[in-house]
């Protein structure tokens, strides 16, 4: 199958690239490297740089190539960015991916797979956080997203389209050492903190130490980057891959992604500690805008109906892979030919 694989330059979508190519499909990367790394792109994938706001762009692709499904990376991903220009969020995240859709459809492309995410669900009823659960996002963020799932599932209703939307938890860890994260500016917690033992900054601010958690910092659930990309490729598997498989009675793939065990901030920097031997001094700040306290992952669906297995769901085994990346590459992939 050829794949669409849109921001395949960042840090999910290229290591998800890379696997598909290993499963034997062709990979064409859509990207604008606003965010991503042209480095980051597996050899073997063609990309093509362009911006999804650019239908003409889009149409010229569908048509030029037989594209047999959509993996949608491209977004921007901070919710504490999304909390001071919401607009950019909308016009990005969610005006982009309708953009993108009515291409795809146009096309008669009706196979797609979403980078949807935990931050849907703001502050959680209940923990682990159930994909039937209230979707009300705290931050601009999860709102642009969910904007995303509700467009696709009128898109499956009215036009047939065969959608997995994959609601990931906080995507960690390196899938090989010269492929890892590398944002920037970076706002994640785990390259932050790796950031200080490799000499790069002298502390790590806390977000809040007041949160109604054992010990105030707020906990997250966080899978490694290798099992994330590994669902994605049972997802597409599961939307049926040839129009015989197609069955009428498809139903949307709504899955969460995490390892249903939550950590917190603190216990982060503690493992990063154990890894690196750094004493990482942290800072305490105060909270972040729009972060809920809580986010666990009931991943029970996607086990039962797709057989996924983390391979990697241990917090140090995670740290490790991430490390491994940021000391070889401390300035992402900046100096990578
Ligand atoms: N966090 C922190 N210091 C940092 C970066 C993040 O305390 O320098 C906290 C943040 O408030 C959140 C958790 O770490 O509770 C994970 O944040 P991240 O940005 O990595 O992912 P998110 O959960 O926002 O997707």
């Amino acid at each position: 199958m050829k794949i669409l694989v849109t921001g395949g330059a960042g840090y999910i979508g290229s290591v998800v690239a890379g696997e598909l190519l290993q499963a034997g499909h062709q990979v064409v990367v859509f990207d604008n490297l606003s965010r991503g790394h042209r480095q980051a792109v597996p050899q073997k994938a063609e990309l093509i740089v362009g911006d999804l706001a650019d239908r003409a762009a889009l149409d010229a692709l569908f048509q030029s190539r037989a594209i047999d499904a959509v993996m949608h990376f491209a977004a921007l991903i901070e919710a504490g960015e999304s909390m001071k220009a919401p607009a950019t969020f909308f016009r990005n995240n969610t005006a982009n991916a309708l953009t993108l859709l009515e291409a795809m459809l146009a096309a008669g492309v009706k196979r797609f797979v979403f980078s949807s995410t935990a931050a849907l669900y703001g502050n959680p009823e209940r923990t682990p956080i159930e994909e039937d659960d209230l979707l009300n996002p705290t931050n601009a963020y999860g709102e642009s997203k969910l904007l995303v799932e509700r467009m696709l599932a009128w898109f499956h209703r009215i036009h047939g389209l065969r959608y997995a939307s994959l609601r990931y938890f906080n995507a960690a860890g390196a899938s090989r050492p010269d492929q890892g994260e590398a944002h920037q500016p970076e706002t994640h917690l785990l390259p932050r903190i790796l950031n200080v033992a490799l000499g790069r900054a002298s502390n790590v601010n806390i977000f809040g130490t007041d949160y109604p958690t054992p010990d105030g910092t707020c906990v997250r659930d966080y899978i490694h980057v290798s099992d994330l990309s590994h669902a994605h490729l049972l997802a597409l598997d599961a939307l049926g891959l040839s129009e015989k498989d197609a069955s009428e009675n498809f139903q949307p793939l709504i899955y969460n992604l995490g390892n249903g065990q939550g950590f917190s901030v603190r216990e982060v920097v503690d493992v990063a500690r154990q890894v690196t031997g750094h004493a990482i001094p942290v800072i305490e700040s105060p909270r972040r805008e729009g972060d809920p306290a809580i986010l666990i992952a009931g991943s029970g669906k996607i086990r039962r109906e797709l057989g996924w297995q983390p391979r990697f769901p241990e917090l140090k085994t995670i740290v490790e892979s991430a490390w491994q990346w940021h000391r070889a590459h401390p300035d992402g992939y900046e100096r990578i030919g």
